[in-house]
């Protein structure tokens, strides 16, 4: 049985699954350790991973990896759309082994990524994570090496789904 964290919507479930997918498959400590999935206004689900640099602000976050997917992605059936047009739901997981075990949780975008999506796609919503309670365990299907191991913990608390451009309380939209 997979579990989800507190707060997650059924329908965001799926976004859920996929950066989980993607962690599963690619994580590696210090490189890659945020998954991001977009689902985009047509239903389609387009993920990224955050590549860390040695310089911090080299670093690039899976948000902003997986907005250029949807670009990309979407050219064919959406030439030239922007994405607020595109864009309906992001969603971060990161995954961080601990001395306590390996944790899984959503986590909000950062100050960067706040901006981007407000400039972008203020509209869309996305999630931030609640730190309360417990940890659980989370059973992801076993894989081979690299990626994530093992049966890690989803971490305490809850999942707050809000509209992006809430998260930047104040700020004037973009005139681009
Ligand atoms: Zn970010």
């Amino acid at each position: 049985m997979v579990l989800y964290p507190k707060g997650l919507t059924d329908v965001d479930r799926p976004l859920w699954d996929a950066a989980v997918a993607v962690l599963t498959t690619s994580y590696r400590t210090g490189r890659h350790e945020v998954a991001a999935a977009v689902r985009c206004t047509d239903g389609s689900i387009v993920t990224g991973l955050h590549l860390q640099g040695t310089a911090g602000r080299s670093s690039v976050c899976a948000e902003g990896v997986a907005l250029g997917a949807v670009l990309v992605g979407q050219q064919d059936r959406h030439p030239g759309a922007p994405l607020d047009e595109l864009v309906d739901t992001v969603l971060a997981v990161l995954h961080r082994p601990t001395p306590d075990g390996a944790l899984l949780r959503i986590v909000a975008p950062c100050g960067v990524c706040r901006e981007l999506l407000a400039d972008h796609c203020p509209q869309a919503h996305g999630y931030v994570h609640l730190p309360d309670g417990t940890p659980s365990p989370v059973q992801l299907v076993e894989q081979d090496a690299p990626g994530i191991h093992g049966a890690p913990y989803l971490a305490a608390g809850r999942a707050q789904r809000v509209q992006v451009g809430e998260l930047l309380p104040g700020s004037t939209r973009r005139a681009w």
